[in-house]
């Protein structure tokens, strides 16, 4: 499956239902990578549109239209930068291509209906940077656990000592790795003001 880009970087949006607050803190964060241009949507037929869902979820890249980035009560401003990240293009960095190198996927203990969350994705080795623990896109050790079990771990000596599934914050290595999404389109047009 191939992955759309915004291209450009540009990306139009309308938030239709959740706290508009938290989406706009999220959607600065990704303007300050200078990468990617947010813009209210006028005319555009490609689109983000931020509805309120019962779960968390975004489809990976540009799909076309009114696309979903659905919200669940409760969602933070590290959930939105999550799923605007795969909105951007970015599957689950735990998904990678190389990911056994660098974390055990535990399925005895993964809830049957999100198997799917951790099925690797073909990604060319040559488009991967430094494996990101602290990603963004990256779960947490009890991620969909079923029976309270961890469901992904660091291979080897880092067994216990890494964190993963921060949503706080774009790391620096997910800084990187949308710059390198991005950069056959150069740097971001200038944002319009206000
Ligand atoms: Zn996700």
């Amino acid at each position: 499956m191939r992955i759309e880009l915004w291209p450009a970087g540009v990306v139009p949006f309308v938030i239709e239902g959740p706290d508009a607050g938290e989406v706009l803190r999220a959607i600065d964060h990704y303007r300050e990578l200078g990468v990617f241009a947010f813009v209210g949507r006028t005319h555009q037929t490609d689109f983000l549109r931020f509805v309120t869902g019962r779960r968390n979820f975004s489809p990976v890249g540009k799909t076309g239209g009114g696309q979903q980035v659905r919200l669940a009560p409760g969602f933070t401003t590290g959930t939105v930068l999550h799923e605007i990240g795969h909105a951007l293009g970015r599957v689950h960095e735990h998904c990678r291509a190389d990911r056994d190198r660098y974390v055990t996927i535990r399925w005895e203990n993964i809830h049957p209906g999100a198997y799917g969350e951790f099925e690797t994705h073909p990604t060319g080795e040559a488009e991967l940077g430094e494996y990101d623990y602290g990603s963004i896109m990256h779960y947490s050790k009890m991620h969909y656990t079923r029976n309270g079990n961890r469901t992904c771990e660091p291979t080897g000596s880092l067994r216990d000592g890494v964190l993963m599934g921060q949503r706080k914050r774009l790391s620096d290595l997910d800084a990187a790795a949308f710059a390198r999404l991005y950069q056959a389109f150069g740097p971001a047009p200038r944002q319009p003001c206000g």
